[in-house]
């Protein structure tokens, strides 16, 4: 593979350098010259053509990682859904528990527009939430990775703790995957109207940066009974210790940080 690398790059520069030589062979201007120089472009350009299709097409990896065009690695791995058919969690009502739950460990801090999004992260009120041990992020629409210290450090010890409770080796890798963080209220008006049964709380604990939903569970080979046992017994763990909240919401599993 290295070979056809260099062998392509090689000839980029080859049709470049016949790019010069033929400027400088128009320059003489005799009419031999120029057609000669014709051919040698016409040679260049397709050289260029083919250079940019097999790294685009064929070998995009060979291109720095933020010139790709990301793709969904998801949808080309087999998972398992985390519905609240699928897992066996009990429910916390929503509007007596998350919402208040939510109001009190931020002291009511409600997010509103993108421009206090960007105030809270400089304040620290919002913080980054990188993909860690035990989870992924899904590609998001409607919500940004950021989560209050307090959220994201629940969230970080939820993967950890989701990873040891795997009892079987061949699962041991699985992780579960989060399609939502934290909203602005402009983002869950959006979500509202596209999707009415995803988003028909009031006050969302989204846009309080204290919740996130888990929608599926990505395991070696597409086993992942193991894993979807551990994701079970760790959030309902999490949940006795009083640490989070749990309730079923349209194709995933809504969690709200409480303490
Ligand atoms: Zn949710």
């Amino acid at each position: 593979m290295i070979t056809v690398k260099f062998f392509v790059v090689g000839l980029l520069f080859f049709g470049l350098l016949l790019l010069v030589i033929a400027y400088i062979l128009w320059r003489k201007r005799s009419l031999a010259f120029r057609f000669a120089t014709l051919a040698v472009i016409l040679y260049g350009v397709i050289c260029t053509l083919l250079f940019f299709y097999v790294i685009e097409i064929k070998k995009p990896h060979w291109l720095p990682r933020q010139l790709v065009k990301k793709t969904n690695r998801l949808k080309a791995i087999r998972g398992c859904d985390c519905t609240w058919e699928s897992l066996h969690l009990s429910k916390d009502d929503y509007t007596t528990f998350h919402k208040p739950a939510a109001q009190k460990i931020t002291q009511n801090r409600y997010l509103r527009t993108e421009a206090q999004r960007a105030n809270w992260i400089r304040h620290g009120h919002l913080v980054p939430v990188a993909e860690l041990e035990g989870f992924g992020i899904s590609y998001l629409n409607f919500s940004t990775a950021h989560l209050t210290p307090l959220a994201r450090k629940r969230l970080y010890e939820l993967g950890r703790r989701f990873r040891n409770n795997i009892t079987e080796v061949k699962q041991k890798k699985s992780y579960f995957v989060i399609s939502s963080l934290t909203r602005s209220h402009r983002q869950q008006e959006r979500i509202k109207k596209r999707y009415s049964r995803a988003a028909t709380k009031d006050h969302s604990t989204h846009c309080y940066g204290v919740a996130f939903d888990i929608y599926r569970i990505v395991s070696p080979n597409g086993q992942c009974t193991a894993a979807v046992e551990a994701l079970e017994k760790t959030l309902t763990q999490m949940q006795q210790e009083g640490k989070l909240f749990l309730c079923p919401e349209a194709k995933c599993i809504h969690v709200t940080v409480c303490h």
